[in-house]
């Protein structure tokens, strides 16, 4: 069976581990830089993005991460955890972890649209996937080797770049955890590679 992480620092965390658990794999809190060799893929949780920038930083976080992905473990990053994996911000040059080339824009829904659920179209899974955005970003730019899972009203939701998969919204504040299985096959695949 293989192992997901959810990185336990800030945000929806017991809510991944949930997801992850109904979906048949086995879930662990990453709390210590150490449990990243334990796992076979790792979710970043939805919170506030510079919040958990900060706890990366302070609890030592940050170079373990980004190994993680240069190691082609798979990534998931949902809501404030797209917003660490993108290369670059509409507010700022240098993004945080870097993982994908693509320019995030935080908080891109505007004040009257701070919250909403909706039905999702996405690519390789089905046309009404459920999303919760909360103050949610949005995929502003794509480099060439990302590809487009998921568009919003014409916009960028969820997109994925070889091991790494993100979107703008919260699937662990629902019951639909297909997104969730998704993932799961995804470090599936990789651990058969790796064998
Ligand atoms: N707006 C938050 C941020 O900038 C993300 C919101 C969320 O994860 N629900 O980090």
């Amino acid at each position: 069976m293989v192992t997901i992480g959810v990185l336990a620092l800030q945000g929806a965390v017991k809510e991944h581990i949930r997801m992850i658990e109904v979906s048949g794999a086995c879930a662990v809190e990453v709390k210590r830089p150490e449990q990243l060799a334990d796992v076979d893929g790792l979710i970043l949780p939805g919170g506030e993005s510079t919040t958990m920038r900060k706890l990366i930083d302070k609890y030592s976080f940050f170079e373990p991460l980004v190994q993680f992905g240069a190691a082609g473990k798979p990534v998931f990053g949902t809501c404030a955890g797209m917003i660490l994996m993108a290369r670059e911000l509409t507010e700022q040059k240098d993004g945080h972890l870097g993982y994908m080339d693509m320019t995030v824009e935080r908080n891109a829904f505007g004040r009257q649209r701070e919250s909403f659920e909706a039905d999702v179209s996405v690519k390789g899974i089905a046309n009404d996937v459920r999303a919760v955005f909360i103050r949610a970003p949005l995929v502003k730019r794509v480099g060439d080797d990302v590809e487009v899972l998921a568009m919003f009203n014409e916009e960028m939701v969820a997109v994925r770049q070889g091991s790494f998969l993100a979107c703008s919204f919260h699937p662990e504040l629902t019951n639909d955890h297909r997104l969730h299985q998704f993932f799961i096959d995804m470090c599936k695949k990789h651990d058969v590679r790796a064998q």
